[in-house]
């Protein structure tokens, strides 16, 4: 390793705090569980691997799917669920954890209340996410996701009044623009800027740091949104970027001739992943 080599790790990197909260509250559950009845997260508590096997170990499953009966605890998770689906978990006898992130929680208010005034309600995200299939659950039948600048000029004209807000992981630039488009069609729109402060502040910190490395490392499992977004916005700033889940995808010739290393992770990275990241880049 050249002696200069640094390694700087973004201060946002690893769990934001509705991850860290939703993962205190199902260990608290399992940990309490007195009358020894399964604990399980409806879905993956978060979006990486490493440590939906953590829970594993613990003793905590997953379901993928609400059975007719079921006793002991589902978690839901920080994604949150549609109102139907909670209605169903209830019916099954389950008892329920809600471990849906409280700014999920403000998205999911926003959508209900702005329906029940008669607005048509945009969403600003990915389609096939948890959340946003949470949200259009909310929206009912007066919702649509759309994520490009295509999908805005397909929605139909006479949508009425219209409410939007966004996936609280979208990338703050993509908002930016297409709420622009969005602005252009429904002049009256009235919207609502949810991205998270913790999104908010990682994707501003990557920007900065793919700026002052030769190389950026982004930990987090690939099916993480928010992971995604922080490689997206690295590469767009030029910086050779590598989304890794674990310090195993590290190769070696990779980092040859770099001297400045940044390493950030997203909202769902245990804090352990990224120090073995860290370790592995320092010993190459
Ligand atoms: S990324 Fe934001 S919305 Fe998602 S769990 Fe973390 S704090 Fe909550």
């Amino acid at each position: 390793m050249p002696e200069s080599r640094k390694i700087i790790v973004a201060k946002s990197a690893g769990f934001c705090w509705g991850v860290q909260r939703a993962f205190t509250k199902v260990l608290d559950v399992a940990v309490q569980n007195s009358n020894d009845l399964p604990v399980y997260t409806y879905g993956p508590l978060i979006h990486n691997p490493q440590a939906v096997q953590m829970l594993e170990q613990k003793g905590i499953g997953v379901i993928e799917e609400i059975p007719d009966r079921l006793d002991g605890t589902v978690a839901i998770r920080t994604h949150g669920i549609p109102p139907a689906e909670r209605k169903r978990l209830e019916a099954c006898g389950a008892r329920i954890c809600d471990a849906t992130c409280p700014d999920v929680g403000i998205i999911q208010g926003t959508v209900r209340r702005h329906l029940r005034l008669g607005f048509f309600i945009i969403i600003i995200g990915h389609r096939e996410h948890p959340e946003v299939k949470a949200l259009l659950g909310f929206a009912e039948k007066r919702g649509a996701c759309i994520n490009s600048a295509d999908e805005v000029a397909a929605l139909p004209s006479d949508l009425g009044k219209v409410c939007v807000v966004s996936q609280s992981t979208q990338q703050r630039e993509k908002f930016n623009s297409l709420v622009d488009l969005i602005r252009e069609r429904y002049p009256d729109s009235v919207v609502f800027d949810t991205i998270c402060r913790s999104t908010d502040m990682r994707q501003e910190e990557v920007r900065e740091l793919a700026q002052e490395v030769d190389a950026m490392v982004v930990v987090g499992g690939r099916n993480s949104s928010n992971t995604n977004r922080l490689a997206e916005i690295s590469k767009a700033m030029g910086t050779p970027t590598f989304l890794i889940e674990t310090d195993d995808e590290i190769s070696d010739s990779d980092f040859a001739g770099m001297n400045v290393v940044g390493v950030t992770a997203g909202a769902s990275t245990p804090s352990w992943v990224i120090e073995r990241v860290v370790e592995r880049l320092k010993a190459i």
